[in-house]
């Protein structure tokens, strides 16, 4: 029997050792490595460990990292300066700002100045707009991630009812959509969703990304159902203990009734990292006119 665990962390791993491979495939033939330009504004504790972890895990794939600390009183032009001059770097394949900024910059319009073809985050609202449209953009790497494990556990999605909790542009948006372009039927829940329980309890997969630490209850969850849980949430211990990461799924309580369920940690979370890999190496294969199979 398949184990319900669905094990995000080991998905990853074969993920970027694939990319890996690939990364110097493309290296052979295009004389440079794939380049990824991460630019980081301030002194945010969390922002500065996922920036370490994203250069260490590029540069494990055999790909070149660009990275960019800026001070945090660095001013809206400086910033936006340094984007262009992104955009226009031959070596740079993929720009990342790590967000949040400093409350004084505007979030929207440094994303807005990256180059579409370089924007691996997929924030962009063309490759929002690509994503509704069917175009070929860049997805925002956690539901892409999210997709990439369901399809994994269920292969064809089609027909599946889907719930999504959450509708943010990073999570739950894009989600719904990959949902939808996999032919499955979705509901959007949301704060204002009337009797969440019920919603949830019609659905084949559920999605959850609320950030509200375990809010989907085990008895939500319809008896099969396939559960990915995005949340992060951290549970505060004594003084001197490390705090607890848990999800926004009951995981317990919903193992019992699902067929697969991600954990918190090591579901999603791996994920994000390995597809901003990937989205880099597609967008080095789209500059150099080379063909990109997944
Ligand atoms: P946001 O805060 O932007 O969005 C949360 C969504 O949840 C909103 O749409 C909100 O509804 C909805 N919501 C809030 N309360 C309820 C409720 N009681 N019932 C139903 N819906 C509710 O969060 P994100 O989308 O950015 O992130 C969601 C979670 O995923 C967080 O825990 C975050 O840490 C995690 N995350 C994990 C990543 C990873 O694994 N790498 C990456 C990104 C996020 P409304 O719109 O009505 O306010």
């Amino acid at each position: 029997m398949t184990e319900k665990r669905i094990d995000g962390k080991a998905f990853a791993a074969r993920l970027r050792e694939r990319i890996g491979e690939r990364a110097a495939e493309f290296a052979a033939k295009a004389g440079r490595k794939p380049g990824l330009a991460v630019v980081l504004v301030g002194e945010d504790p969390a922002s500065h460990v996922y920036v370490r972890n994203k250069h260490k895990a590029t540069v494990e794939a055999g790909m070149e990292s660009f990275e960019h600390r800026l001070p945090a009183e660095t001013s809206q032009d400086a910033l936006l300066d340094l984007v262009e001059q992104l955009n226009l770097d031959d070596k740079v394949d993929g720009i990342l700002v790590q967000l949040p900024l400093p409350d004084h910059l505007d979030e929207q319009s440094v994303i807005a100045a990256i180059a579409p073809d370089k924007d691996v985050d997929g924030f962009h609202v063309v490759n929002a707009g690509r994503l509704a449209t069917g175009g070929e953009g860049f997805v925002p790497c956690t539901p892409y991630g999210c997709i990439m494990l369901l399809k994994d556990r269920l292969g064809d999605l089609s027909g599946k009812d889907a719930v999504v909790i959450g509708r943010s542009n990073i999570v739950g948006k894009p989600m719904a959509q990959l949902l939808l372009n996999e032919n499955a039927t979705v509901t959007i829940a949301h704060s204002r969703t009337k009797d969440l329980p019920e919603v949830v309890r019609r659905a084949d997969i559920v999605v959850a990304a609320v950030g509200r630490a375990e809010m989907v209850k085990g008895d939500w969850i319809k008896p099969g159902a396939v559960v990915i849980d995005v949340g992060i949430n951290r549970i505060e211990r004594g003084e001197g203990e490390k705090a607890r990461l848990v999800g926004d799924v009951d995981y317990a309580g919903a193992e019992e009734n699902a067929s697969a369920i991600t954990p918190v940690p090591g579901g999603v979370g791996p994920m994000t990292i390995a597809v901003l890999l990937r989205n880099t190496l597609v967008a080095a294969h789209r500059r150099e006119g080379l063909a990109f199979e997944e």
